[in-house]
């Protein structure tokens, strides 16, 4: 495994070695014992089963917290750099499932001030346009208008701030340069942004005017803005909020992470179905050099994105997915085939996708938090 990689909040390159970055960031690995735990709550979700939500924080705190009947609030969000893709999704669907399982109250970030601060070609009419496109999607996964607020930095300021200032007052510009990596030429909008981000982890704590335990569904790139929230929690009286990390969904030409600046390799929620097919049917596979060849030795759906798909969103069925990954190493099927079976899968996704992306306009209002 090459250790050769690089994982922040703003990047991600390489090839991820995420055993070591449980080591690195000090987190804890999901275990046999926390998955038995967690299946007595609910049917494990397959991104738990299969190891894609994989690392935590005192997630066994939030579940003993919830057993003496101390509910918590989930928080997870999104940076409005553009459209939706694939990849944002798999946070979403699970926190979702958190949702429903323990009932849980959801606070969705959407930092568009982030966004703004760290990307020089991005305006703020840009990232708060992003902000409200997001928006549907995450409302056309069917979350509970009635448990979910979508937070936008910008349009909620005046509820974030005091809490912002208070985590702001406690982070030393020398912990988040250790922490990000900044230097004298940051922008000081970024150096202080990573309390706007801490900022809903407490907000159900100041809304109910006592400490309500928090946790965090998020991919592990973001654990850095967490750690420092969770060092300046007990100073500020609140308890650190939790977290539970997914490993990053792979880009269609097989590194790591799917991103939005490399859209040949990333399928956007509003892509249509023409362009899907193009893409998934141009993806980079496991397979070998000739048909021949791979009816003799089979493919490696190891490295494959094809496989990867099917494995982390596109086939919820443990024994077919296990089949197919047999198939392909006999060499009883081929990519072409393969591509064209997933790329029918995620259209119809798609399909319903946009559909209800559609119908979420109509919701949008409600589901928005709005400063008092
Ligand atoms: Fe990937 Fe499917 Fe080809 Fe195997 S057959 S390498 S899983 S595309």
């Amino acid at each position: 495994m090459n250790n050769e990689f690089t994982i922040t909040p703003w990047e991600v390159t390489g090839e991820i070695d995420y055993d070591l970055l449980v080591e690195r960031f000090g987190t804890r690995k999901i275990d046999d014992a926390l998955l038995d735990r967690i299946s007595k709550y609910g049917e494990l979700h397959p991104l738990l089963r299969r190891g894609v939500f994989y690392s935590h924080r005192d997630f066994d705190w939030i579940l003993d917290m919830y057993d003496k009947g101390q509910p918590f609030v989930l928080y997870t969000g999104r940076g409005p750099s553009g459209h939706t893709h694939i990849g944002h999704l798999i946070t979403w669907i699970f926190t979702k499932y958190l949702q429903d399982v323990f009932g849980a109250k959801l606070y969705f970030q959407m930092t568009d001030d982030e966004k703004f601060l760290f990307n020089e070609n991005l305006t703020l009419e840009d990232t708060l346009k992003g902000a409200y496109e997001n928006a549907l999607d995450v409302i056309a996964l069917g979350f509970d208008l009635k448990k979910t607020k979508i937070v936008v930095d910008t349009e909620c300021i005046h509820t974030l701030y005091p809490i912002a200032l208070k985590v702001a007052k406690r982070v030393t510009f020398s912990t988040t340069r250790a922490v990000f990596g900044f230097d004298n030429s940051t922008n000081i909008g970024s150096i202080f942004y990573t309390s706007i981000q801490a900022a809903p982890a407490f907000l159900e704590s100041e809304m109910e005017k006592h400490n309500v335990p928090c946790l965090i569904p998020c991919g592990i790139d973001q654990d850095a803005h967490f750690r420092v929230a969770r060092d300046v929690a007990p100073l500020l009286g609140y308890y650190k909020p939790a977290l539970i990390h997914n490993k990053m969904f792979p880009s269609l030409m097989g590194s790591d992470k799917m991103s939005s600046s490399q859209p040949g390799a990333t399928i956007f929620t509003t892509d249509p179905p023409k362009v899907v097919r193009k893409k998934i049917m141009n993806a980079f596979t496991g397979g070998a050099v000739s048909v021949e060849e791979q009816k003799k030795s089979g493919g490696k759906p190891e490295v494959c994105s094809v496989f990867k798909y099917q494995y982390y969103l596109f086939e919820p069925d443990d024994a077919a997915v296990n089949d197919l990954q047999e198939r392909c190493r006999r060499g009883q099927i081929m990519c072409g085939e393969c591509k064209k079976l997933l790329a029918d899968r995620v259209v119809t996704f798609l399909e319903e996708h946009q559909r209800k992306r559609e119908e979420a306009r109509i919701h949008l209002e409600e589901f928005l938090m709005r400063d008092p």
